[in-house]
């Protein structure tokens, strides 16, 4: 239950008095329906409207507040605007407005009377004007409109004065809260309290107040960052809490396949793999991620820790987050597992009716020692015999919830995610600060460089002719585009039209792979691509045309060449993944990432940061200061927590102290019941992280 302090916050801005239901609604779009939604809608600029000009004083372009007499209004004609005469003791002024209302101006600036005007001057030789000023007040509101005003992101239908308001009736409902940051650091740091600090951060008085580093605004970001780390701390320690199941196999399946594959483990495998093995032998339960870039070799690490599971007589799952991605790993795994007598299934979105229900029953009796699949493995009415293991591929389109879902199907179930985004440390603690970590740093030997060039579109023919070229060494090429039957009015390739052109060029050995197809005639695209000889019919696909649905998993060793195009319009990940499909095989590879021009200078750098480098962790570090955390692991189905005040780039130094305080305080008071633990437990609530709350014992 909310703490009953934080009601007030949590009111629809709609209940205000004064606010329609139209405004809400734009505020709503803009911010967020609530009034706590307002607080963390900061200001990104401000106007100083604290200099009280003379008339005679002004100079061109000057930002004034004055206070003058009207003398005469001289409605506009045609062209010509509107003219409100006015003086003060020490010149005279017009105020200027275009299309302006009589009936308006006349109530507004009534003659004879002395207003409060503020806005941009322009003064041409003698004559000083002010076109459309920005405010006009009675002369009691002098101080309110001489003072620094905030400025706010706007949307279409919000006037900054109507936000302003509001915002301001929000500022006027947060209360005092209780300190939940340690009272050593608040001092250490020269923060205020939060009330203090969300008043603050809305009313600027200078450029400095606005920067991430201001003591108010990082306070907030702290804030934010500390309910984020408390939530993934509780919620780590629920997962510790509950009993685990000491699961240590005698290697009698994971032998026969270990020395059957055609390579050796490399060092970073035998020690993830031997973590992974740790962690299940004990009594804990295993929450731990697998990190390593694109073709580190996760897939074998989790398929031996799988089976693993398997030789204690229990079942272990592979969750992958597409139909293609499943299929491969079904593939793969099928493959190495030829020495041993294992049942593996797969089920996916595809199975249905009878197929799907006897799928479903050796599962549930426990045939199936491995099961591999989607989210279809989810579904309520998947059972496990015995589920002890289940491995998560590309977490961030999971969430915490599916990797909850999948742990009831079993008993104890000991959980690996794998992830093959490069994650920053400091997003790494946002994002799966309840993990723990092992890293696939070094890559399986053998593998060659990719040559990265940045090509403008403005040279298509130069890469058509080149491509030829390439066909006509054996080449293998894999030609991405960003979108497909996207509207018109966005300048787009499409991959039908590029297949189309491209088909003119090298006829039938142009195939075309994209998501709106059925999974069926996707992977019949892919296969007829991966085949090394012609069809039945002797047509051999060489350039597979694709939007990304071959961005994550899609493994065609024989492919060399990848050219992207539009590059600029992804995100460094993203084409680090995509580079990832190729350097697979023996022959050399070559990268052509197609721009449009002209480039911004930030598409630039990121451009050049793919041709500098392979390394994905630099890449990643390289994107998130250039983009922010959003796109680095990508944006839509990103697990990432949606951050409102904090910024990962810039309060990358208060992740860790977050980290830190949020372990100590649990360690302190696992149930957050003392004093310090119950403001947190506010401090989860302001920032809705109530989920975590329900992990703690004591309410
Ligand atoms: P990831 O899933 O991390 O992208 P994969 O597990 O798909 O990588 O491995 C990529 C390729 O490298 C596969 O073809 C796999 O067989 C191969 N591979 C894995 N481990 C090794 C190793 N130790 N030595 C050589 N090749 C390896
Ligand atoms: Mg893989």
């Amino acid at each position: 239950m909310r703490p009953q302090i934080l009601y007030p916050l949590f009111t629809d801005v709609g209940g205000l008095s004064g606010i329609g239901q139209k405004t809400a609604r734009s505020i709503a779009k803009l911010a967020g329906p609530r009034l706590v939604d307002l607080l963390w809608h900061l200001p990104t600029g401000l106007v100083d409207r604290r200099t009280i000009a003379a008339v005679a004083s002004i100079r061109q372009g000057d930002l004034v507040t004055l206070v003058v007499t009207v003398d005469g209004h001289q409605p506009g004609s045609g062209r010509r605007p509107y003219r409100v005469r006015c003086h003060d003791d020490s010149g005279g002024l017009d105020l200027v407005y275009f299309h302006g209302k009589t009936d308006w101006l006349m109530r507004t600036l009534p003659v004879g009377e002395r207003r409060v005007v503020s806005g941009r001057a322009d003064r041409f030789q003698e004559m000083v004007q002010m076109v459309h000023p920005d405010h006009i007040a009675p002369v009691e509101e002098l101080e309110q409109v001489a003072s620094v005003e905030p400025q706010y992101p706007l949307t279409a239908g919000l006037t900054p004065k109507t936000l302003r308001r509001t915002i301001e009736a929000a500022l006027a409902a947060a209360p005092p809260l209780p300190e939940w940051i340690d009272a050593g650091l608040l001092k250490a740091r020269g923060w205020p309290d939060w009330q203090t600090a969300i008043r603050q951060s809305h009313q600027p008085q200078a450029g400095m107040d606005l920067e991430a580093t201001a003591p108010a605004r990082a306070r907030l970001a702290y804030d934010e960052l500390l309910a984020n780390q408390t939530a993934l701390a509780v919620v780590r320690n629920a997962w510790r809490r509950r009993p685990g199941r000491p699961t240590s196999g005698d290697g009698r399946l994971t032998e026969p396949v270990r020395s059957a594959l055609p390579f050796a483990l490399t060092g970073a495998q035998s020690t993830a793999l031997a973590e992974i093995r740790g962690d299940m032998a004990s009594a804990f339960r295993m929450l731990r991620l697998l990190q390593g870039d694109v073709g580190s070799g996760k897939t074998v690490v989790a398929l031996l820790a799988m089976l693993s599971a398997v030789e204690t007589g229990a079942q272990a799952v592979l969750l992958a987050p597409t139909e293609i991605l499943a299929r491969q790993h079904f593939a793969t795994i099928t493959r190495l597992l030829e020495p041993v007598p294992v049942r593996v299934d797969i089920l996916t979105g595809r199975d249905k009716g009878r197929g799907r229900a006897e799928i479903l029953k050796r599962i549930a009796e426990g045939d199936t020692a491995l099961a591999v699949g989607t989210h279809a493995l989810l579904q309520e009415d998947v059972a496990f015999r015995d589920l002890a293991f289940a491995v998560i591929d590309e977490q961030h389109r999971f969430g915490v919830d599916q990797r909850l879902a999948i742990s009831v199907k079993g008993t104890a179930v000991d959980i690996l995610v794998m992830t093959a985004t490069p994650i920053p440390r400091t997003l790494q603690l946002t994002a799966y600060g309840d993990m723990d970590v092992s890293r696939l740093m070094e890559k399986p030997p053998g593998r060659r460089p990719v040559d990265t060039r940045t090509v403008s579109l403005d040279r298509l023919d130069d890469v058509l002719a080149a491509v030829g070229r390439k066909l006509s060494e054996g080449a293998k090429i894999f030609w991405v585009c960003p979108l497909v039957d996207e509207s018109e009015d966005l300048d787009l390739a499409t991959a039908r039209e590029r297949h189309e052109v491209l088909g003119q060029h090298f006829g039938e050995r142009v195939g075309l792979v994209h998501g709106r197809m059925k999974a069926g005639e996707r992977d019949a695209a892919i296969a007829a691509f991966a085949r090394d000889e012609g069809d039945l019919t002797g047509r051999r696909v060489d350039i597979l045309v694709a939007t990304t649905v071959i961005e994550v998993g899609v493994d065609v060793p024989a492919a060399n060449v990848l050219i992207v195009e539009h590059a600029e319009r992804f995100g460094l990940a993203q084409l680090h993944q995509l580079r990832g499909r190729i350097g697979r095989g023996t022959a050399d590879s070559v990268c052509i990432l197609l721009y449009q021009p002209p480039l911004g200078e930030v598409a630039k750098a990121r451009l050049k940061t793919l041709r500098q480098t392979e390394d994905g962790f630099a890449i990643a570090e390289e994107d998130l200061r250039l983009r922010g955390a959003g796109e680095v692991l990508g944006t839509r189905q990103s697990g990432l927590p949606k951050l409102r005040l904090a910024d990962l780039a810039q309060h990358a130094d208060l992740i860790a102290a977050a980290r830190d305080d949020a372990l100590l305080a649990l360690s302190r008071d696992p149930d957050l019941a003392q004093d310090r633990g119950k403001a947190l437990r506010v401090l989860l609530y302001l920032f809705e992280r109530d989920a975590a709350v329900r992990y703690l014992r004591s309410g």
